[in-house]
């Protein structure tokens, strides 16, 4: 396995699968979080100042048949060649001749952003001459794209094989990654609480039952939660629930007693009698929710229960929010979770929060510089917890 850090890029063309799907606006094309960008400036920064240069390759948006505009990275080079502090070439293509004279062509301290990968369906099907084409615009590869390490596409996977095993090699921000996630699940210390929220069960299945061969406690909140309710034969009212999911929910609950992992389900709810952030709301036990209303947030009983709990944890992963934490009214239950972790987190407890709606809510609450670490991947870090191979992480050989 090659480190990174230790890794020489002087004279070398580092080739850098990096994830700069950002979000940009329809009306301007201008990027309005540039948070993904930001997060690989460590591994470019550390291959130009070997003396090296940089050949990023990444995908943009999900284009569907060829390019399209709006799709294409050149949107990116201004505020990537500001944020870098390096002249950024760009090449309307991101294989063939045209590319890899200008990868040949690039001076030492130079970037060369390459047009989206996704432009050419043989990225997401893996194919393998694409992923050598790629491959020649460079000396060495490294993966430093997290948000897409569960997908074996041809830039993210397969153009490793087209390197020796000390040429390819996960940048920096991968290596956080991985770390991170391997201390909540390798290096675990106890007692490990998980947290698992967001609207369905079924998103969920898989990370909830992997969790109970290492978790001591398992709090599950959010919309996930009424189909357990209801499986215990509560009334759910009009709550989100999966029905074909109860018999699921019910082996969850039992493998845990046989496990002697404890599961945590919200005692009260706020409840509401409309999907609005004008409804009507109330304050319920989650087992008696009337017709025509539905849970929207934990009730302030469930999360102070929660918050105990996490506080006492010495490892805490939060994956999902608590309610519908984007209207004000159902907040405040994802709130206290949030400052839960943080509290945890100053008494020595490791914390990882992962999955796009609880890292917005840990930003939303302001209590990210309180997080041991807060991932960038949503669907990578759910197949990681999941148990499951990250295969560009496999490729790379670590
Ligand atoms: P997920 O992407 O599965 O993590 O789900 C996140 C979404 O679940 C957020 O947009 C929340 O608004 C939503 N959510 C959380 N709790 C509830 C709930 N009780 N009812 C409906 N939606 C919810």
């Amino acid at each position: 396995m090659t480190s990174f850090s230790s890794y020489n890029f002087n004279g070398k063309k580092a080739i850098v699968r990096v994830d700069f799907n950002v979000p940009l606006s329809k009306e301007t094309l201008k990027i309005t979080d540039d948070k993904r960008m930001r997060a690989a400036l460590p591994t470019i920064k550390k291959i130009l100042s070997d003396g090296g240069a940089v050949v990023l390759i990444s995908h943009l948006g999900r284009p569907k048949n060829g390019p399209e505009s709006t799709f294409s990275l050149k949107h990116l080079c201004t505020h990537l060649e500001k944020i870098s502090e390096a002249k950024v070439n760009f090449t309307p293509d991101c294989i063939g001749i045209e590319a890899e004279n200008a990868a040949e062509n690039l001076k030492t301290g130079e970037i060369l952003l390459v047009e989206n990968v996704r432009f050419y369906k043989e990225e997401t099907n893996g194919d393998l001459p694409f992923a050598k084409q790629l491959s020649r615009l460079g000396d060495c590869f490294v993966n430093d794209a997290f948000g897409t390490a569960h997908r074996a596409h041809a830039s993210t996977t397969h153009i490793a094989s087209y390197f020796k095993s000390e040429n390819k090699m996960c940048g920096l921000l991968m290596n956080a990654e991985i770390e991170s996630a391997k201390k909540v699940m390798e290096e675990t210390k106890r007692p490990f609480t998980a947290i698992v929220g967001g609207a369905k069960v079924s998103d969920k299945v898989l990370i909830v039952e992997n969790l109970m061969k290492k978790a001591d406690h398992i709090i599950i909140g959010g919309g996930m939660a009424y189909t357990f309710k209801k499986a215990l034969g509560g009334n759910i009212g009009n709550s989100l629930c999966e029905d074909e999911r109860i018999e699921t929910c019910k082996k969850i609950l039992e493998n845990a007693c046989e496990k002697g992992v404890q599961i945590h389900l919200p005692v009260d709810s706020i409840i509401a009698n409309e999907f609005s952030k004008e409804a009507k709301t109330a304050l319920k036990s989650s087992a008696e929710i009337p017709d025509g209303w539905m849970g929207l947030d934990i009730g302030p009983e469930a999360a102070v229960e929660f918050a105990a709990i996490i506080k006492a944890s010495k490892t805490v992963l939060w994956n999902g929010p608590m309610g519908v934490f984007e209207m004000v009214a159902f907040e405040n239950g994802t709130r206290s979770i949030a400052n839960a972790v943080a509290e945890a987190t100053q008494n020595g407890a490791y914390s990882l929060i992962g999955g796009g709606d609880s890292a917005a809510a840990a930003k939303q609450f302001d209590v990210v510089s309180q997080i041991s670490h807060v991932s960038t991947g949503g669907g990578a870090l759910l197949e990681y917890f999941e148990g499951k191979v990250l295969p560009g992480v496999a490729a790379i050989g670590q």
